[in-house]
């Protein structure tokens, strides 16, 4: 009995410049990149009611949203460490309210929010079957995240996902995040696959789908909350970019989109 790399081996992905913007349609599917904060952890939920346990009120989710982004922005343009972001941005959260505390107290206080936020986790009700489908189709599977460390490992085993992923890819170790090529390049290299193997599936337009389209990836927005207007779309979303409003309909996309979906050292007898 001998062995051969299948057909799908063979192709190569194809340049679509019909529009003057190089794409890429890959034929196969071998790996898929899954954001994990509103994709597959209901994080927005857990984060909100963790907040309004805190303060006792629920109308200032919004300041929150936007401290919250300011300070991350710092984290990114290495202004402040992932370490002190979180406390510091309570701080900062609450002196808008009108409370001044000191550092120590910030860092007690983030750490009681957390502690809520962590009691509340919870995955959305499509993760688990998606994640069948993909495992019994044999792609392999890395989370990607711009989050700040090992507490996005902790999230993942405590909610069962750990034996679905085969590896992590974390923004604040790897000193890159998401839209930047590096991130979707080094998640990737770890699974062994090419960018244009593999798909990547976010709730962040631009961080997620176009981030990885812009890197090679097939990348498709999860727009769970149902913000995408098809009418009013068509010159926002960029060719190459695809959409679903949940992981129900990602199979279908991926048989659609890719020639054929198999796993990375895939050989058939002949
Ligand atoms: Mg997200």
């Amino acid at each position: 009995m001998t062995f051969a790399l299948t057909a799908c081996e063979e192709q190569q992905a194809t340049p679509d410049i019909s529009d003057g913007e190089l794409a890429y349609r890959p034929p196969v599917l071998r790996a898929i990149c899954l954001d994990i904060d509103d994709t597959l952890v209901d994080f927005t939920r857990s984060a909100r009611c963790a907040l309004s346990a805190l303060i006792g009120r629920d109308d200032m989710w919004p300041i929150w949203v936007r401290t919250t982004e300011e300070h991350v922005a710092r984290v990114v343009a290495g202004e402040l460490d992932y370490v002190s972001m979180h406390a510091q941005r309570t701080k900062a959260f609450l002196a808008e309210l009108g409370a001044l505390i000191d550092d120590d107290v910030a860092g007690r206080l983030e750490e009681h929010r957390r502690q809520m936020m962590r009691s509340n986790w919870r995955l959305f009700g499509d993760v688990l079957p998606c994640l069948d489908w993909l495992r019994a189709a044999g792609v392999r599977i890395a989370a990607v995240t711009n989050a700040s460390g090992g507490h996005q490992r902790a999230k993942l085993a405590s909610l069962g996902l750990a034996g679905f992923v085969d590896h992590v890819v974390i923004a604040g170790e790897l000193g890159v995040a998401k839209p930047e090529p590096g991130i979707f390049h080094e998640a990737c290299r770890v699974l062994g696959v090419h960018p244009e193997e593999t798909a990547h599936v976010g709730d962040r337009l631009e961080l997620d789908a176009i981030g990885a389209r812009d890197a090679g990836l097939c990348g498709v927005w999860l727009d769970r909350v149902g913000e995408h207007d098809p009418a009013e779309d068509a010159e926002r979303l960029p060719r190459g970019v695809h959409v679903v409003s949940s992981l129900a309909s990602l199979p279908e996309l991926l048989v659609c989109e890719f020639a054929a979906i198999a796993p990375v050292a895939s050989v058939v007898a002949s």
